[in-house]
């Protein structure tokens, strides 16, 4: 037993000595240490030993032992070593090279636009309401001064989400414009009122300057002895904090049911800065909002006192002030969700 000790020894020396990886070496010491290796084969046989013997080959077991754990570590350690020299004389890994890029979202030039809209009227002391999109007449239509028979109520323009008249409400729509959000914040506090609300509006349009659904903001301002002047500062204010400095605006007489009097808004060009283009069509003014002072009805609507309180209302529409803002010329492709287009603003 003691020569096959012997024998085992100086064959595990000479594999030690050639194993070059860590996992030869792994697998040296399970074929001689481990629990069905070589070791524990010769050592099985030591229970037929006399005691004496048993003794002698016992200790020259432990030594035999102690040797292959010192062999194993030599070999392992020599094993790294070599794994790492291959590892730095391999191909070499460039620092320098740029790292993969994440794919990255944009905001949509339309949400980027309703947003600094809503952000230039915010530092002019302006809070932003929102409504519901499904509005009842009453809401759409009858509160702002726009009777059954009014022309802006035409099946032809507007949604219905169902069409039966409701006692007192009259029948359900797609809102046209967010005015009925005005309306509610009216109901809902006491003058003074600041506020614009922005949100989607539908109408039965489409062509390349209308789709179905687009979106709006309006403003709101009402106290005691507001006066035009006061529109006219607003809107000017946030024309040139919208478009630019140079921005100059000139308020052409309208009409909207719900503003006496009323106001359609222009800017000068951004184009042409007023000289004259396709754009303008060679007027050098692009029409930009509407507006004008609330007509008494509109308040007494409300439950507002029309004696008490004066006020100014405006909307404009998002897609075109994004349009003159980025020089888009097609409507639709605001709504074509065409990563190419969205990724260029
Ligand atoms: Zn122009």
């Amino acid at each position: 037993m003691q020569e096959k000790l012997t024998a085992l020894l100086e064959t595990a020396r000479g594999e030690l000595a050639t194993a070059a990886t860590p996992e030869s070496v792994e697998q040296l010491r399970v074929k001689y240490l481990g629990k069905k290796g070589a070791l524990s084969g010769i050592l099985g046989g030591m229970g037929r030993l006399a005691p004496d013997e048993r003794r002698a080959l016992g200790e020259k077991a432990n030594a035999a032992k102690a040797e292959l754990e010192t062999w194993l570590q030599e070999a392992a350690a020599r094993g790294e070593a070599q794994a790492l020299e291959a590892e730095l004389n391999g191909p070499r890994l460039d620092v320098t090279l740029p790292g993969r890029r994440r794919a990255q979202g944009r905001r949509h030039p339309v949400s980027q636009t309703l947003e600094d809209i809503c952000a230039t009227f915010a530092r002019l002391g302006f809070v932003v309401e929102q409504g519901p999109e499904i509005e009842t007449d009453w809401y759409n239509f009858e509160a702002l001064n726009m009777p059954a028979d009014h022309p802006a109520r035409d099946m032809q323009d507007t949604f219905y989400v169902d069409p039966t008249t409701v006692a007192g409400t009259g029948p359900v729509v797609l809102r046209t414009h967010t005015s009925g959000t005005q309306i509610r914040t009216m109901l809902r506090q006491k003058p003074p009122v600041r506020a614009v609300m922005p949100g989607r509006v539908y109408r039965k349009d489409s062509d390349q300057t209308h789709t179905p659904m687009f979106h709006q903001v309006e403003g709101l301002l009402v106290d005691e002895k507001v006066t035009f002047a006061e529109l006219k500062g607003t809107l000017a204010a946030f024309a040139t904090a919208f478009f630019g400095p140079a921005t100059r605006t000139r308020f052409r007489p309208s009409f909207f049911p719900f503003t006496e009097p009323s106001a359609e808004v222009d800017v000068s060009c951004v184009f042409c800065r007023g000289a004259g283009c396709r754009v303008c069509k060679q007027t050098g003014w692009l029409e930009v909002l509407g507006s004008g002072m609330v007509h008494p009805n509109v308040f007494r609507h409300a439950g507002y006192d029309p004696a008490q309180v004066t006020g100014f209302a405006f909307g404009m529409g998002v897609e075109r002030l994004a349009m003159l803002r980025y020089g888009i010329d097609d409507l639709r492709t605001m709504f074509e969700n065409d990563y190419r287009f969205v990724a260029q603003f």
